[in-house]
């Protein structure tokens, strides 16, 4: 249990500091970070976090920027994650306010990236500066805020951030929008690609050719079928499989088609293994020469140039609910006096690398509603970010009472 005086002082300071981290906050929503480019907004972070007096501040290969308080050498490392991107704002004519801009109305504030997810930045930046200053990060601690690129290919920059800078955590906190609950997992996904090849041959002359299309078909038909045999979680929902997309190669529309490639996305529950369902669509398929299936890589580089080739494999990820890391979450959220729920998401974040590719002890906590993310009503309320203030501050003292 930790001290009331304490949270009376956590209240005390996140509230001295309140109008300077929003101000902070309507400033980096306004700097537009789509299509993975967070190089303005994380120069303007970067400012903060030196301005916050962070030990260290230093970006990493892919362009992501990193607050350390605490030492290098410490015995336990707690992260928390932050993505800086947001995806585009689509047709400008949809949106009723300058997406970038904003609104802010009835203590909400409405931009591209208001919850997904530049609220939590300044919740976490803020909250770990105030709790070094109130002494709760333990002497053999160190934290780190990561602000990081997701949207186009989740988990990369966090697998990317520990193979090049060499630092694994040992908590990690996503700041994803949970509403202010504790989130503790979400489904996995994952892509195929399956091409089939024939014979290309003028359509007027089709009896020479040998039609990819064709063939493909039957195959879409079965993995159509297939959604029928998939399993059900009680927590994480349906499994899912679905034919997302069909290229045909052929010069024109007057040609047997030689080659089609099909992509298949595949959502994953716990205990499902993308690797298992290769060989299961594998076995559909049959053993033959003129189909094949792969999982795509991802090789895009980031705005920095640096490329960091993945398999386009997400794992699912859940904690459960008695882990002590999750009970955690829930207890910093009553000594603040949150009510905060067990959660999961539905949508896909960097927790698929931290816990479901490291096996990193990894929680969701972060301001906004899910079901605002990547629309034109994206939106937070300006009091639950100084709420997650609290929050981000009280958590590593958590964290030490009860490791
Ligand atoms: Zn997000």
């Amino acid at each position: 249990m930790v001290d009331k005086t304490i949270i009376k002082k956590i209240k005390a300071q996140v509230e001295s500091k309140c109008e300077e981290m929003l101000s902070f906050f309507r400033e980096i929503v306004a700097i537009p970070s789509t299509d993975s480019d967070i190089g303005a907004v994380a120069k303007r972070v970067e400012a903060e976090l030196k301005k916050l007096n962070y030990d260290a501040v230093w970006w990493d290969k892919m362009g992501c920027i990193i607050g350390r308080i605490g030492s290098e050498d410490a015995e336990v490392h707690l992260l928390y994650d932050s993505h800086l991107d947001t995806v585009g704002i689509g047709d400008i004519d949809e949106w009723d306010w300058h997406p970038f801009e904003g609104k802010e109305e009835n203590g909400f504030l409405y931009a591209r990236g208001a919850c997904d997810e530049k609220a939590s930045t300044p919740s976490m930046m803020y909250g770990l500066a105030i709790a070094r200053d109130l002494g709760l990060i333990p002497d053999n601690m160190a934290v780190y805020y990561f602000g990081n690129i997701e949207e186009v290919n989740e988990g990369g920059a966090a697998n990317a951030f520990v193979v090049t800078e060499g630092i694994h955590p040992d908590y990690v906190v996503v700041g994803e929008p949970t509403n202010l609950n504790i989130s503790r997992g979400q489904k996995g996904r994952v892509e195929y690609q399956i091409t089939a090849k024939g014979k290309s041959s003028h359509a007027a002359s089709n009896h020479l050719g040998d039609n990819a299309l064709y063939k493909i078909l039957p195959i879409i038909e079965q993995i159509k079928q297939r959604q029928d045999d998939l399993p059900n979680d009680d927590f994480l929902g349906q499994a899912r499989i679905t034919v997302t997309h069909l290229e045909v190669h052929a010069g024109s529309r007057n040609v047997v088609p030689s080659a089609v490639t099909i992509y298949v996305d595949r959502r994953l529950i716990a205990g499902e293994d993308a690797y298992e369902e290769l060989k299961q669509l594998q076995a559909l398929i049959g053993e033959r020469d003129d189909i094949t299936i792969k999982i795509p890589e991802f090789d895009e580089p980031s705005y920095t140039g640096f490329v960091f080739p993945l398999e386009m494999v997400y794992p699912t990820w859940l904690m459960p609910e008695d882990h002590p890391f999750v009970q955690m979450g829930l207890e910093t959220s009553k000594q603040v006096a949150i009510e905060s729920q067990i959660s999961k998401w539905d949508f896909s974040t960097n927790g698929i690398y931290w816990a479901g590719k490291a096996h990193i002890p990894t929680i969701g906590f972060g301001p906004g509603e899910e079901q605002y993310a990547h629309t034109v009503l994206d939106q937070v309320k300006l009091d639950d970010v100084v709420k997650a203030t609290e929050w981000y501050t009280l958590f590593p003292a958590v964290l030490k009472e009860k490791s």
